[in-house]
Order: structure tokens, then C-alpha cells, then sequence
């Protein structure tokens, strides 16, 4: 049994969901103690129950401790086994993070998997739906893995309740990645989509973006979309040769419309200016199947909080070599696996 205390690094949901999705792959229990002891409360939320659950589903496993705010948890996973899974997390709580909880495990079956998630698909602090579906899967398509998302409806906080769909095909063996530079620029676009709110927010983001970014009308779309409760989102989808980074931000009460477009617009620039790659979010989401695959290679601006938590509970977990490097002074890490 691995021992692993959730309060170390940042302290969030993700040393629970890396832990998690760990002992599935290796077969080995894991107790996790101290759950999210980094945040305000602590403890599992839906949406991290949804990932216990989740995976205990997908590896048949034993589990102690899954209910909601509890704060240990214990699983004993049995074999893995591809299927047709139904995963509802039951409020705003983001659905892609239960999909990348159950990803690895499902990428190491012998058979392809369909799974439809239900939850938020656009929400702060996750990777929204367009994030998983431009940027996540065609760097694990380089791999060697096969997706088909397709996103049925949408879910934003508060309502949540979206829905899409998955199918997953595990490589019949893993490439290695390599994935230092950027490459040529081929283009840059931005969509603004709300549900359920006045339609002057989404005109005035376009408006803002295009005073920001003096860009031509036509690169920033605007669409009411599918949702059972209101919401909106700004997306800025960057597309290099290699790697396609989606920038977003998400509206809320007492925000202006204004507001949500710079903030977007400020993490384009964020993300331009240090000219690596592979972007904030997306280092700590490769560590986990690149460590299960054939490893390689990737380079990124700062490591985040949880890309350095992230690689701490993989090596307690996985006998494994990472090693990260500064290449150009306070700008580039060369992440090696
Ligand atoms: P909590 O922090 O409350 O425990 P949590 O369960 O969401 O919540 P975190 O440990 O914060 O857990 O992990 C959030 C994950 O979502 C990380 O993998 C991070 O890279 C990803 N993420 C956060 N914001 C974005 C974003 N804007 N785009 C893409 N991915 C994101």
C-alpha cells in the first residue's frame, strides 16, 4: 500500500486525482490522507468523488472513504477493464478532470473505451472542453492514442449539467513525444459563447478583443450555445504546426464583459511571451500519460504549483526518471521523462 499525503505541494484535487489514476495503472492500493488540506475546504468535493467513483468503476476496485468531505481514501484496485462507462458528477464540478482521472488506466486496456461525462465543460480552474478536445488530445494522438470527443451540451458554474462523449483507443504501443518548439505560427482565433445571458455581453467581448488584439472582424466569432443553465466563455485557440494552445477565461456575476476578454487577451500574451510550447496547464496534464507511455520530451515557460506537486507524487508513485532543466534563463523548462 502507497501512502500518499494529500496535503504536500499545492495541496489540491490533483494529488488525489494523480494517486488515484496511478493505482489503477500499477495495481497497487493507495491510501491518500489529508485530501485538498491545501484549500479552503478540504476534503472531497463532487467532483472529486466522481473520480473515485469513476475509477473505482473502471478498475474494479475496493474503496474506503468515498463520501463527500472526506478527508482519506483508500483504494484497492482490481483489474482494469475497457467499456461503455456513465460518468455524472452531480453539480458544476468539472467533468474533463474525471475524464483525465480515468484516461490513464483506460489507455493501458486491451480494448477501446466510450464514456459520456456529464458536469461542467467550461469552468474556472479546469481544462474547459475546448481545452481537452484542441490542445490535450492531439498532443496524446502524437503518441499513438485515438479519441473521438464530441460535446453535446454545455455545463458552466453554477448549473453545470453538460454532457459529452469520449471514445478512447489505447495505442497498440506508445511513440515517444517530442515537443520542444513551436514552430511557425498558422493562426490565431477567438470565440466568445454564452447561454442565457444578455446578448450585449458576448458583442461587447468580440468588441473588446478586436480593440486589444487589432485584429480583423472576422477572427473573432461569437455563439448562444446549448446549456441548462447560463453562463459564458472567452476562447483564444493559438494553432502551431505541433500544438494548438486554448486560452480562456470565464464570465461571472459582477465581472464585466470587458474584463473576461483582457484577462483572455493577457494570458495570449502570456503564453506568446515566453514561447515555449507547451503552455501553463498543459505541463502538468502530459506528466501522467508521457510516464505510462514512452516518455519524452517537452518544453514549457515556469512550472506551476501543479506540475511540480504533480511530478513529487509521480515519483513516489512510478519508479521513474524526470528531469526538468531551465534552458533559457526564467523563460524555457525542458521537462525530460
Ligand atoms: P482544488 O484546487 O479545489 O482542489 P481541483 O480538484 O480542480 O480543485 P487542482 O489541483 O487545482 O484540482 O487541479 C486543476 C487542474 O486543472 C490542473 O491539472 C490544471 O492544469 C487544470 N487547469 C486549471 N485551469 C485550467 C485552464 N484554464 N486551462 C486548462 N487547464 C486548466
Amino acid at each position: 500500500m502507497i501512502e500518499i499525503d494529500g496535503a504536500q505541494g499545492e495541496g489540491g484535487g490533483q494529488v488525489l486525482r494523480t494517486a488515484l489514476s496511478l493505482a489503477a495503472c500499477r495495481g497497487v492500493p493507495v491510501y491518500i490522507h489529508n485530501i485538498r488540506q491545501g484549500r479552503r475546504n478540504p476534503g472531497l468535493m463532487r467532483q472529486h468523488l466522481a473520480c473515485v467513483r469513476a475509477i473505482a468503476a473502471v478498475c474494479g476496485a475496493e474503496v474506503r472513504g468515498a463520501s463527500i468531505g472526506s478527508k482519506a481514501v483508500m483504494l484497492i484496485p482490481g483489474k482494469i477493464k475497457a467499456g461503455d462507462y456513465r460518468f455524472v458528477v452531480g453539480s458544476a464540478g468539472s467533468s474533463t478532470l474525471v475524464f483525465q482521472t480515468v484516461l490513464p488506466a483506460l489507455l493501458m486496456a486491451d480494448k477501446p473505451s466510450r464514456l459520456t461525462l456529464t458536469g461542467g465543460t467550461h469552468n474556472p480552474l479546469a481544462p474547459s472542453f475546448d481545452f481537452i478536445q484542441h490542445t490535450f488530445l492531439p498532443v496524446l494522438r502524437q503518441i499513438g492514442c485515438g479519441f473521438d470527443a464530441r460535446l453535446e451540451r454545455y455545463g458552466f458554474y453554477p448549473v453545470g449539467a453538460g454532457q459529452w462523449t469520449v471514445t478512447i483507443e489505447p495505442p497498440a504501443s506508445f511513440r515517444k513525444l517530442t515537443l520542444e518548439t513551436r514552430g511557425q505560427l498558422l493562426d490565431v482565433e477567438a470565440h466568445c459563447i454564452s447561454a442565457g445571458i444578455p446578448g450585449h455581453v458576448i458583442l461587447r467581448e468580440k468588441q473588446q478583443l478586436l480593440r486589444r488584439l487589432n485584429w480583423a472582424d472576422d477572427a473573432v466569432s461569437v455563439s448562444q450555445v446549448e446549456s441548462l443553465g447560463p453562463g459564458n466563455s472567452v476562447m483564444i485557440k493559438v494553432r502551431y504546426p505541433q500544438i494548438t494552445e486554448v486560452l480562456e477565461s470565464h464570465g461571472a456575476m459582477g465581472i464585466s464583459a470587458e474584463r473576461v476578454a483582457n484577462h483572455t487577451v493577457d494570458l495570449l500574451h502570456r503564453y506568446q511571451g515566453f514561447a515555449a510550447p507547451v503552455g501553463h496547464y498543459l505541463a502538468d496534464q502530459l506528466l501522467l500519460p508521457l510516464c505510462l507511455g514512452a516518455g519524452g520530451s517537452f518544453v514549457t515557460g515556469p512550472l506551476s504549483g501543479h506540475c511540480k506537486t504533480n511530478i513529487d507524487v509521480i515519483r513516489r508513485m512510478l519508479d521513474i526518471d524526470i528531469t526538468v532543466e531551465e534552458i533559457e534563463p526564467k523563460r524555457q523548462w525542458r521537462v525530460a521523462i
